[in-house]
């Protein structure tokens, strides 16, 4: 198991409580985003499409400090965005290993070696590194020649300097399963490290490519597959049993997006990390005014081919503490990977997607200069300027550490 045992005991304190107190539901992981801002335009990234003036907002160290603070989750992940383009990041992290708080920083790793010393390694300390197979496949999904090398060298400069070192793979549909598997083997048996968190790819809509996500069944099949040639073979994945079954088809779940609550430069995002359809300014405004049934797969058409951890691993975990010997025995003897798989969610009843996306950047931007690389942004997608009259100077502002 890819989470160390300190984790596993305060993670299972907190579930045991919100258990006792009948907590119907309560986050586990904090998905904490302080900046949109990235180094990198991965094809299938679905966080970065925003006009400059919204991929120069950050979170200030207090709003995260803040957030953490409301929200309670006892794990906090920091997605981007890249987070460590964030002058602040250390302060930010530190403050949260200060309130005890195990911290997930996640990075492409472009800048991770020259940002170590911002950093001390710590049993609250994780860096995630994302990598998204063997070269040809991560430098492909990063758009990046080289990428994968750089990653690597990070990585192994990391675990060298102590931190923890976690990889975070998201698989799409051009990955074979031998080819995954043998990646695993190099994060298991050559990087040594700490974890894998892996997940399919959801299918943003505001991403370029929507060619390689995969969908639901294509998705149980390959991690099926995957999980075949990995018998014996030791690889420590950082989630738990049952959300590995359930990638493997195993399990009839619906997501719990409150299991993973998302902070970003707008508010609090409703209903989850993968798909922003409104904001709100506090936590438990969140919690109280989410209409949570119009999501999930079989409610809305965004939801279809998601079986991401940020929307399942909570119910995964729900399901190990109402079922630990179900669990134990998937632990003991891993996914199944033959036979029937469950019943897979009707589709045909799912609402249709909202386009929030561009009237939402648009409202956000109808009060502010706007500069040439932002008017391009509009343009681009053939949607009318706002604020036409308060056009800027046409220079972008200078953002520190980039
Ligand atoms: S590194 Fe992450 S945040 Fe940056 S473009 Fe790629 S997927 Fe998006
Ligand atoms: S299925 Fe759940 S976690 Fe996935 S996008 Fe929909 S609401 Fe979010």
């Amino acid at each position: 198991m890819g989470v160390p045992l300190i984790q596993q005991l305060r993670v299972g304190g907190y579930l045991l409580k919100q258990r006792i107190k009948g907590t119907k539901r309560f986050p586990l992981v904090l998905m904490l985003e302080p900046l949109y801002r990235c180094n990198l335009a991965c094809p299938g990234c679905g966080k970065i499409d925003y006009p400059d003036h919204i991929l120069n907002q950050r979170l200030s160290v207090e709003e995260c400090l803040q957030a953490a603070d409301e929200c309670g989750a006892p794990v906090v992940s920091i997605p981007g965005g890249e987070p460590l383009l964030h002058k602040e990041i250390d302060q930010v992290v530190e403050g949260l290993i200060k309130r005890k708080k195990f911290v997930y920083l996640c990075t492409n790793a472009l800048l991770l070696a020259k940002n170590l010393d911002r950093f001390k390694p710590s049993k609250y300390l994780t860096f995630s590194v994302h990598l998204d197979g063997p070269k040809e496949h991560h430098d492909k999904a990063v758009a990046q020649e080289g990428g994968f090398e750089i990653a690597v060298a990070a990585i192994r400069e990391a675990k060298d300097r102590g931190f923890r070192v976690n990889v975070n793979c998201t698989l799409f549909n051009q990955l074979t399963a031998d080819e995954a598997a043998d990646f695993f083997d190099f994060c298991t048996h050559d990087l040594g490290v700490e974890g894998i968190t892996v997940s399919p790819g959801y299918a943003y809509e505001r991403a370029e490519d929507q060619a390689h996500f995969l969908n639901r069944h294509n998705t149980k099949q390959l991690f099926r597959d995957i999980f075949k040639r990995g018998e014996g073979k030791k690889w420590k994945f950082s989630q738990s049993s049952l959300f590995l079954d359930f990638l493997a088809g195993n399990q009839d779940y619906r997501c719990t997006p409150w299991s993973n609550p998302t902070k970003c430069v707008f508010g609090w995002q409703k209903p989850c990390y993968l798909i922003g359809e409104g904001y709100v300014g506090s936590f438990k405004e969140l919690m109280e005014t989410t209409d949570w049934d119009s999501y999930g797969t079989g409610n809305y058409a965004k939801c279809a081919d998601c079986m991401v951890h940020c929307g399942y691993e909570g119910t995964a975990v729900e399901d190990t503490v109402a079922h630990p010997i179900k669990a134990l025995k998937v632990w003991l003897r891993g996914p199944r990977t033959d036979g029937p798989m469950a019943p897979e969610i009707d589709l045909s009843k799912a609402r249709a997607g909202d386009n929030f996306h561009e009237k939402h950047v648009t409202d956000f931007m109808k009060d502010v200069p706007i500069t040439k690389r932002d008017r391009r942004w509009f343009e681009a997608r053939g949607l009318e300027v706002p604020a036409a009259a308060n056009e800027g100077d046409g220079k972008a502002p200078t953002v520190a550490a980039e």
